[in-house]
């Protein structure tokens, strides 16, 4: 029984800590949103108490002396107050909408501020894109988490003042005597008789928001199907507003045969689901005792109140004082409790946020600077690096030991799988080496800052993006940009023909997503336009995972046969696919199973019959000698 309780307890503490977590956060997002918010519970809380008391003042004023001067001043003062309270308590409320509506705008950062800081390792984990999903359809489903806190924030302040005031205005109720000769109602003169009425009437102010909170318990009971379900609902629902999946939507009749499949068996929101059911059962029952309880309070209420008025304890006009302020306070415990339950049940979905946000950075963070080399002399050293992906127990790269200094062109060939692209990430340091090290100028990598490090680097991924924003934007990666180099850069890419035909040069936007003129390209075109930004960075790297890839055999012969004057003094390093690409590299590793197999020049390696790369070079020269043969 006493760990039962004491269990209970943690579990409160635990809410309400995680509860303060996150308000704190709130308070450094928009803190006007909280002095906003309780300027407006002030009034919000306290002028229905002020029309209660000027009422009373009125009726009691009208059943005694009936002075008309009196009656006229108090009407005045009633009408002029009202009038007030409602402007000032509708222009807080506009304030406290306006900073409610600033706030959550600024929310989102802090996710996008979490994952920006995320290991690139953790990123690629299942269980953290579990995490950030599950905060997501908590948010979706009913604002659990972090918005709902807000919410539980401005019903407290309200209740609090709402139980303050109420005191205020009702203390007397228990203070004025009957007068003496009302018979059996003097009782009611007895302390006890009072002390009693108060435990009654709190008994009832607790009850009501237990069962409410036993009501609220089953959100948090059937908070994984409804996130599932809202997982389907957001994947399947929308999928036909995406434009790029369009032609697979039509051609495979994806929308009949798939989605709406996919949501029919989605019971999640509908009349069968289990939150549905228990709505219907426990859940609205728990929920209609509480507002049942609410009304006995009521009664109550005014059976004591009207007691003592009949006995002459006060007038009439008090009556409708106590009633209305001993309703408003036990509406005042009766929310500040239900928000009590809710604040547990939120803590919950918390949990899972603060689980998301906690994540630790596990890499290292350096602290050298790499601007020393104004030189812009780097040697890199890959010292026998092996590397596993995270969660998974094949090696991705084992063993692989090379060296390459700045202003030499390195290509990196081998076969799907067999560790390009893991190289690179490695060299980026969006991963680091399980076993091994890699060396700048003779220091390990991670010794250097980490923003430092991947300054030196301009890399055009295969799952390159571009944005939504200007020719010239995209290629500078800001809005202020030197417009000859961008122009120069895209010519370099090769691009130059294609912006001739844009309407407005580097101010024409990609894509239509911002702007309605916004122009759509190809994916040899965007990978053009990824160059000129690799080439604009200007670094001492420059490494072109699949650059060709996309672009026709034309493209790809007019980029090579001017990249060695394009790239100059930098260092560069191709993943190609097509080993004729790579003849002109000084140098050329051969990636076979996660190793270097081979390395050498073109004619070397060629020359060892025995070799992956003779192997590679042979299989593309006979598909090439076929193809050539086809289309001749
Ligand atoms: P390549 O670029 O030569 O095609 P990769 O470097 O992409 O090869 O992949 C090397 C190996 O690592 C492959 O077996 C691939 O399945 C695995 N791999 C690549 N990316 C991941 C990842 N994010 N998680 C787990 N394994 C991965």
């Amino acid at each position: 029984m006493m760990s039962k309780m004491k269990m209970k307890n943690n579990h409160f503490r635990l809410a309400w800590e995680r509860n303060l977590r996150t308000w704190k956060i709130w308070w450094k997002l928009c803190p006007k949103f909280f002095v906003s918010c309780t300027s407006y519970s002030v009034f919000k809380a306290l002028s229905p108490y002020v029309t209660i008391w000027l009422s009373a003042q009125i009726i009691n004023e009208l059943a005694r002396s009936k002075n008309p001067e009196r009656l006229f001043q108090l009407v005045l003062i009633q009408l002029v107050s009202a009038a007030l309270l409602a402007l000032c308590t509708g222009m807080l409320n506009r304030w406290f909408n306006c900073e409610t509506d600033s706030m959550r705008r600024k929310y989102d950062r802090i996710w996008m501020e979490k994952m920006m800081k995320l290991d690139y390792a953790d990123i690629d984990r299942q269980y953290v894109y579990e995490l950030y999903s599950q905060v997501k359809q908590n948010e979706n489903w009913a604002a659990w988490g972090f918005y709902k806190s807000t919410d539980i924030f401005q019903k407290m302040v309200l209740a609090t003042l709402r139980i303050f005031g109420g005191i205020a205005l009702s203390v007397s109720l228990f203070v004025l005597p009957v007068p003496a000769g009302s018979g059996a109602l003097t009782l009611l003169n007895h302390p006890l008789c009072a002390l009693l009425m108060i435990v009654f009437m709190l008994g009832i102010a607790f009850l009501s928001p237990i069962c409410a909170n036993k009501s609220d318990a089953y959100w948090n009971r059937y908070a994984s199907e409804a996130r599932f379900g809202n997982r389907l609902f957001n994947f399947y629902s929308f999928l036909g507003e995406d434009r790029k999946r369009e032609p697979d939507l039509r051609i495979y009749q994806q929308q009949e045969n798939v989605c709406e499949k996919y949501l029919e068996q989605n019971i999640s929101f509908s009349k069968a689901s289990a939150i549905s059911k228990a709505a219907r059962g426990p859940m609205g029952l728990w929920m209609a005792t509480s507002r049942a309880i609410s009304v006995v309070l009521t009664g109550v209420v005014y059976l004591f109140v009207c007691l003592k008025a009949w006995a002459g304890a006060f007038g009439v006009g008090s009556v409708t004082q106590y009633v209305g302020a001993i309703s408003s306070l036990f509406l005042g415990i009766s929310d500040l409790l239900e928000q009590f339950g809710t604040m547990q049940a939120n803590s919950e979905f918390l949990k899972i946020a603060f689980e998301f946000l906690d994540i630790p950075n596990k890499m290292y963070q350096g602290s050298l600077t790499t601007e020393k080399r104004s030189d812009r002399q780097y040697e890199v050293e890959f010292q026998d690096v092996s590397f596993q992906y995270p969660g998974t127990e094949i090696w991705a790269l084992r063993h692989v030991s090379m060296k390459f200094k700045v202003g030499e062109r390195l290509a990196v060939v081998g076969m799907n799988g067999s560790g390009k692209t893991t190289f690179i990430k490695l060299l980026c340091r969006l991963y680091d080496p399980t076993e091994g090290k890699i060396l700048l100028n003779g220091i390990d990598i991670r010794k250097y800052k980490y923003e430092d490090y991947i300054n030196i680097f301009s890399v055009v991924f295969q799952d390159f993006k571009l944005m939504a924003l200007t020719l010239g934007e995209n290629v500078a990666g800001s809005k202020q940009y030197d417009r000859e180099a961008v122009t120069l850069s895209l010519k370099n890419a090769g691009f130059a023909d294609r912006m001739e035909r844009m309407p407005k040069g580097l101010e024409t936007y990609l894509y239509k997503d911002l702007e309605k003129d916004g122009v759509e390209i190809s994916g040899g075109e965007a990978q053009k336009i990824a160059i000129a930004r690799a080439l604009y960075k200007d670094a001492p790297f420059i490494i072109l995972d699949e650059p060709t890839a996309a672009l026709d055999p034309i493209a790809e012969a007019e980029i090579y046969s001017k990249f060695n004057e394009i790239v100059g003094d930098k260092t560069a390093i191709y993943i190609s696919h097509r080993l004729s690409s790579c003849k002109f590299c000084d140098e050329i590793a051969v990636f076979h199973n996660g190793s270097v197999v081979q390395q050498g020049t073109h004619e070397s390696l060629v020359a060892d019959e025995s070799g992956k790369y003779y192997e590679l070079w042979n299989a593309q020269a006979q598909y090439y000698t076929e193809e050539e043969t086809q289309t001749a």
